[in-house]
């Protein structure tokens, strides 16, 4: 995102907009974005209305209404100046916007904001099967975000257990060697909202990539949430949670899928059902 310094004003209205605190006033009272902190989300365009008043003489207008302590102040919604302007992005800044912008579609899956349907429909594409455990973990959060230098770490790391990466996913999409973990280098520098890695592993081998998970958080410059799931067996009985149980980790039913839906996956077809 650029801010025009010809048609800002420095009302700072959109200051508080941008969920990564990237925009500042800086030492000439005009809003800029800090490059490396925006994720091009667009939030700061799309939550703002616009006028399309005439910067100089809006500055001037402000500065000439100070000095009788009175103040020219836009409605807080609003950029007087349309000074906000959206980048043409390229490669490989595009993937923070791929990422971070709920209004873009990831190429790799066709699938709006962070790009995954996640194993929340796994009742119709079977990606966990029995006897399995399917995890969704998030890197990042809006106020922080994440490089994907950090990722990278943690996929790797997660590798080094032996994961299964889902296939129709956007950050597999981009890793380079899907069987190390790594994610290809020339977007190693760029910083996302928040993304989502998916993988599976037997339900035995959960303690270790639980513990994987744990150790390398502490290493990463960002915050990390964690979902798991499974199939339950015939009679309805859920597995996993006896796995969580024995690593200490209280865990409850946060959502049944019935298997309602239609079978996208020919190999599904049966009565298991996923909690
Ligand atoms: S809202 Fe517009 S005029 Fe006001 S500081 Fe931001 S970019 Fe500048
Ligand atoms: S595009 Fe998003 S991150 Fe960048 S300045 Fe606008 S709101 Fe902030």
């Amino acid at each position: 995102m650029n801010i025009s310094k010809k048609k800002c004003v420095g009302c700072a209205n959109c200051v508080p907009v941008c969920p990564m605190g990237a925009i500042v006033i800086g030492p000439d009272l005009l809003a800029e974005v800090n490059r490396e902190a925006c994720v091009e989300c667009h939030t700061c365009y799309r939550g703002m209305s616009f006028e399309h008043l005439p910067g100089g003489p809006v500055r001037w207008a402000r500065r000439l209404l100070k000095k009788i302590r009175l103040r020219f102040q836009p409605d807080p919604d609003l950029c007087p100046t349309e000074a906000l302007e959206p980048e043409k992005l390229a490669w490989p800044r595009i993937v923070r916007s791929a990422f971070s912008d709920p209004m873009v579609t990831h190429e790799s899956t066709g699938i709006h904001g962070r790009g995954t349907a996640e194993v929340k429909t796994n009742d119709v594409t079977n990606r966990v099967g029995t006897g399995e455990a399917g995890f969704v973990v998030e890197f990042g959060r809006p106020g922080v975000g994440v490089f994907f230098r950090d990722v990278d770490k943690a996929t790797r790391a997660l590798a080094g257990q032996g994961v299964a990466f889902e296939k129709e996913n956007p950050v597999t999409s981009l890793m380079s060697d899907a069987g190390a973990g790594g994610i290809r280098e020339d977007i190693l520098d760029e910083k996302v909202l928040s993304c989502i890695v998916e993988f599976k592993t037997r339900l035995e081998e959960v303690p270790g990539v639980l513990s994987a998970i744990k150790a390398v958080a502490k290493t990463l410059d960002t915050v990390v949430s964690l979902g798991v799931s499974t199939r339950c067996d015939s009679d309805g009985n859920d597995p996993l949670r006896a796995v969580l149980a024995k690593e200490g980790y209280d865990a409850w039913r946060a959502k049944v899928n019935l298997g309602l839906g239609r079978q996208s996956n020919a190999k599904s077809r049966g009565t298991e059902r996923q909690a």
